[in-house]
């Protein structure tokens, strides 16, 4: 698969706001925030969306999840809450083809998303 922004953070070939990591995982601040807190949790073996993802990837979208969980527990939004999202392709608003869950915190968010 081609490479992505996110491929070049994972390698720290460009900056990004570094927040969280672990040996498969890699966590940075959205240049565009949509909510007080708003990371993006990313594995640095790149998968292109969910589509992609087989059963062979199982252990590391769990661990993507997780990590987010951890991260958002350590911030202390356990209580509050928070939102995780996977966007799709084109409809799902899909734009860096680098699978990746969003954290959004630090605000009630809204329903239906639009
Ligand atoms: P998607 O739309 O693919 O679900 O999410 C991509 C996210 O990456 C967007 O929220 C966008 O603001 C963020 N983004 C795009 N380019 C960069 C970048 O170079 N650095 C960081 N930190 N975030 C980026």
């Amino acid at each position: 698969m081609s490479d992505t922004i996110f491929g070049k953070i994972v390698r720290r070939e460009i900056p990004a706001d570094i927040v969280y990591e672990t040996d498969e995982v890699l966590a940075f601040r959205d240049l565009n925030p949509q909510a007080p807190v708003h990371v993006l949790f990313v594995p640095k073996r790149p998968i292109a969306t969910l589509n992609e993802a087989g059963p062979a990837d199982a252990e590391l979208l769990g661990k993507l999840l997780l990590a987010a969980a951890d991260y958002a527990k350590r911030q202390g939004f356990e209580k509050d809450g928070y939102r995780t999202v996977v966007n799709c392709n084109e409809h799902g608003g899909q734009t860096v083809f680098h699978l990746h869950v969003h954290l959004l915190a630090g605000r009630r968010m809204t329903w239906p998303p639009g």
